[in-house]
């Protein structure tokens, strides 16, 4: 009997495709398709309305870079928010921090959280667990509409802006985020797409942060089930001095914090920020 071969939706005529040795669960929940399968080269595999949200095999590369870049940037950042990364990768990476005193994750899916927990324990690796969290079911449009405390560093690690995600890119989101919830000398990262295939995302995206902050810009990660060359994820700050700061300077942060990284070190940071013509040329 040939093998079921699941293919993302995300594109209409290019799409990644995997072999399926086994389906290990499915839900529409309220907000989303959940599906979780397991695969022979990706290992386990989680899509959300058909789009690849995670794989066992790659997850390390996006949450390294997502998570160290504006945490080593940041000169000590001590209270992050997280919106959405209900996979927990995000949360794993950001514990790893110690100097880091609280998180508070905002995730509109509860069913991603717990079945993530159950079928991808080694993505949140009991970070769920750790007593810095506050784990909130909600909208982050709502959260940041609503938020009174302030954090030195955003992380959105959304879907991509459709369903429940679309409101995570648009300009009155940014602005409460900015506004409502980010500390002075803050740091926001989003995840922010493929730029080969969702270039209008770049624009659109640089267009609303450059109305809010003094320095709005991108840096990219080479994720290989975020298919068509590498991933964006947005940076935006009032302080463009830490963007581009030296790998000497962040290696002397990385070396203190003192754990392992597979992806992630001074010198990808840096270079993550060099963006080709083609991607700055989206950026008016
Ligand atoms: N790394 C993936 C990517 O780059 O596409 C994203 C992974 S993570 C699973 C995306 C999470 O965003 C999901 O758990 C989803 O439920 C959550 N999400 C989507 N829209 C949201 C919203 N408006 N508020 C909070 N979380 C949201």
């Amino acid at each position: 009997m040939s093998k079921r071969v699941v293919s993302e939706t995300l594109y209409n005529g290019y799409a990644q495709s995997f072999t399926v040795d086994k389906v290990l669960f499915e839900i529409k929940t309220e907000h989303q398709h959940l599906e979780i399968v397991e695969t022979p080269f990706m290992g386990r595999v989680m899509l959300l309305d058909g789009v690849v949200q995670t794989t066992e095999k790659d997850e390390f590369m996006y949450h390294e870079m997502m998570v160290h870049v504006p945490l080593f940037a940041h000169p000590n950042p001590k209270r992050v928010l997280i919106i959405g990364g209900g996979d927990g990768g995000i949360v794993r990476e950001v514990m790893r921090h110690k100097n880091v005193e609280h998180v508070t994750q905002v995730e509109i899916d509860a069913s991603v959280v717990d079945m993530c927990k159950e079928y991808f324990p080694k993505h949140s690796a009991g970070a769920f667990d750790d007593p810095r969290l506050n784990l909130v079911i909600a909208d982050g449009k709502d959260f940041v509409a609503n938020c009174t405390e302030k954090y030195d560093v955003i992380i959105a690690d959304s879907t991509d802006p459709i369903g429940p995600g679309e409101v995570l890119f648009t300009s009155d989101f940014y602005a409460d985020e900015k506004h409502n919830c980010l500390a002075a000398g803050g740091i926001m990262v989003a995840q922010n797409g493929v730029p080969f295939m969702q270039g209008q995302e770049i624009t659109n995206t640089y267009q609303r942060l450059g109305k809010l902050y003094k320095d709005a810009s991108f840096y990219v990660a080479a994720v290989p089930t975020y298919i068509g060359g590498f991933m964006s994820l947005a940076w935006a700050s009032d302080d463009e001095t830490l963007r581009t700061q030296n790998a000497e300077q962040i290696q002397a942060r990385v070396a203190a914090a003192g754990f392992a990284t597979r992806y992630y070190n001074a010198d990808v940071h840096v270079a993550a920020f060099a963006l080709p013509n083609y991607l700055r040329q989206l950026m008016q």
